[in-house]
């Protein structure tokens, strides 16, 4: 019987942890999601993605304007 109740309990906290780390998981990728979106420049020429900090476009060599 006890151990049966430390067995649930085992369990138990196991999924509450479990809900925990995903939980923390979802709030930091959405945090670096909400981070990273500012920066991102699209590229004129070819729609690519790509950052200011380049020149040129990296897809297809394009100025990229700042
Ligand atoms: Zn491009």
């Amino acid at each position: 019987m006890i151990g049966f109740v430390v067995r649930n309990w085992f369990r138990d906290s196991l999924e509450t942890m479990f809900v925990i780390a995903i939980g923390g998981m979802v709030t930091s990728v959405l945090r670096q999601a909400r981070r990273g979106n500012l920066p991102i420049y699209r590229c004129e020429a070819c729609g690519g993605v790509t950052s200011r900090a380049y020149a040129v476009c990296r897809h297809c060599g394009a100025p990229v304007r700042s």
